[in-house]
């Protein structure tokens, strides 16, 4: 097995020393961010850019989270946890699933309805149809699944319509991205969606995007969006730019807790590095960094 860097400086480097001497105070709410949970190979991908939890893993997490007290809130109650509009309960976490895969009915959602858990499902609504369509070679929900799923308490925000790389397209494209699939998924249910979640690397370092993509999601109706960004949500974190962490098949239940445990929290500088050498290579290379 190939020595997974990000794992070992977390459990043997800044989890203990997040433990003794970095003791952090304030409301730490850690969004967990799932794709599939289903037994696919990914043989070939880096651990860290797996988007496969096999339903047996992720078991495992569901029962980590009970085991260590954790409860499930919604993204809708975790904001206003964040917000300070209701009360912050510590243990708290938050389950988002990103690209609408039908999977989540079939092997997430049985396991979560065992333990009364809920989770925020991401659609990306051209890949939603009556019959299951598919995304990235992967099974989608379908409206029936996803009014079904809503019944049972699952919430649903917004993946875009196509999945696309929003910092390159054209704005008036970015605006239909937005606008439509928002709209689209609330005929469908018949309820107000407030979150969106970033398709992609969120482009964090593209202030300017970032800010008009932010004012233009608040004027849409939507209340927060969620990001690639590596780390735990916390009072202080934008809403429109909300930190999350990347969970996978790979992660064991050290690494998970770890996690849970804002132990992660220290991959946001790394990460933001590697985007800042990829947009100075990019700039070197002669291609406009700040796009359109
Ligand atoms: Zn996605």
């Amino acid at each position: 097995m190939p020595v997974r860097l990000d794992r070992l400086l977390t459990l043997w480097l800044f989890q203990p020393l997040r433990r003794s001497v970095w003791k952090t105070g304030g409301f730490r709410l850690p969004v967990l961010m799932y794709h599939s949970v289903s037994d696919e190979s990914e043989a070939g991908v880096p651990p860290y850019y797996r988007t496969s939890t096999s339903p047996r893993a992720f078991a495992g997490h569901m029962a980590l989270l009970r085991a260590h007290g954790f409860q499930t809130v919604s993204l809708k109650t975790g904001l206003r946890m964040l917000r300070g509009e209701d009360a912050a309960r510590e243990k708290s976490v938050v389950l988002t699933f990103d690209d609408g895969f039908r999977d989540f009915r079939t092997a997430a959602f049985p396991v979560l309805r065992q333990y009364g858990f809920n989770a925020t499902v991401f659609l990306t609504t051209a890949f939603v149809g009556q019959k299951p369509d598919r995304f990235k070679m992967r099974e989608c929900l379908t409206w029936g699944d996803v009014r079904e799923l809503q019944q049972a308490g699952m919430e649903f925000g917004s993946h875009t319509v196509n999945h696309s790389m929003l910092v390159d397209l054209a704005w008036k494209d970015v605006e239909k991205e937005v606008r439509v699939s928002k709209a689209e998924i609330e005929q469908h249910l018949g309820e107000r969606v407030i979150s969106f979640a970033y398709p992609y690397a969120f482009p964090s370092l593209r202030t300017d995007f970032v800010g008009r993509l932010g004012r233009l999601l608040r004027e849409t109706g939507y209340e927060c969006c969620v990001t690639t960004d590596i780390g735990s949500a916390s009072a202080a974190s934008d809403a429109f730019a909300i930190p999350r962490l990347p969970v996978n098949g790979d992660d064991d239940v050290n690494l998970l807790e770890a996690k849970l445990d804002g132990g992660y929290d220290w991959m946001a500088a790394p990460q933001r590095l590697f985007k800042t050498l990829k947009q100075w290579r990019r700039f070197r290379g002669g291609i406009n960094p700040s796009g359109n």
